[in-house]
């Protein structure tokens, strides 16, 4: 199996040779047709399987496939919320890798940084942010930031982001994107709040194991 075989677009590829990425992993060849497909999906993977790019890939595809008319303001279509500031910068950095050679624009929203440097960044444009839920929140609450035209929506480490005492967070989070959405969840262990979770939030869902 390539990425070829998985209908990824010439761009994206161009990026995955230039990382030396010669073939998917299994979780990115279980998840990246369901994701192009537009279905909501359920993931039981640790980092470490690929994970980031099993729903990167499709989101950069989706997104730069998408028609959005000239000269309207950027707005952010894909949002993927995640437990730490670590994690949060090595996604953006992913995907600024993978998009690399397309127009998409990511940012990554943490605590820890300049909230004014990171409003600029909103200011100037973002397709996909990625964000740690607590700076987020301090964003919704000042109004600076539009989650309404969120179309993707990925809760990355899902399970720790619960142990951190991040749950509610989440769900006021999510209040704040369309509820016609795609949504990708992805969790290592499922305690029963998560799948409470899950079962409000996914629609007919792809499962995914890895
Ligand atoms: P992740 O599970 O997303 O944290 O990814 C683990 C590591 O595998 C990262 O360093 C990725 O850059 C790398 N990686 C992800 N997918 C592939 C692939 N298809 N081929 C080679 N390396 C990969």
């Amino acid at each position: 199996m390539t990425f070829n075989d998985l209908n990824i677009t010439p761009a994206i590829l161009k990026a995955l040779q230039k990382e030396n990425y010669t073939a998917p992993t299994p979780i990115q060849e279980q998840a990246i047709p369901a994701v192009l497909a537009g279905k909501d999906l359920f993931g039981c993977a640790q980092t470490g399987t690929g994970k980031t790019a099993a729903f990167a890939l499709p989101i950069i595809q989706r997104l730069s496939e998408e028609q959005v008319k000239p000269h309207t303001q950027r707005r952010i279509r894909s949002l993927i919320l995640t437990p730490t500031r670590e994690l949060a910068i090595q996604i953006a950095d992913n995907i600024k890798s993978y998009s690399q050679y397309t127009t998409l624009r990511c940012t990554a929203i943490v605590g820890g940084v300049s909230q004014k440097v990171q409003e600029r960044s909103l200011n100037q444009g973002a397709d996909i942010v990625i964000a740690t839920p607590g700076r987020l929140i301090d964003l919704i609450n000042q109004q600076c930031i539009d989650l309404q035209y969120v179309n993707i929506l990925v809760l990355d480490e899902a399970d720790r982001m619960l142990d951190m005492g991040f749950i509610h967070d989440v769900k006021r989070i999510i209040t704040k994107m369309p509820s016609k959405k795609q949504t990708l969840f992805f969790s290592a262990t499922m305690p029963p709040e998560i799948s409470k979770l899950v079962k409000s939030l996914l629609v007919n869902p792809v499962k995914v194991e890895i």
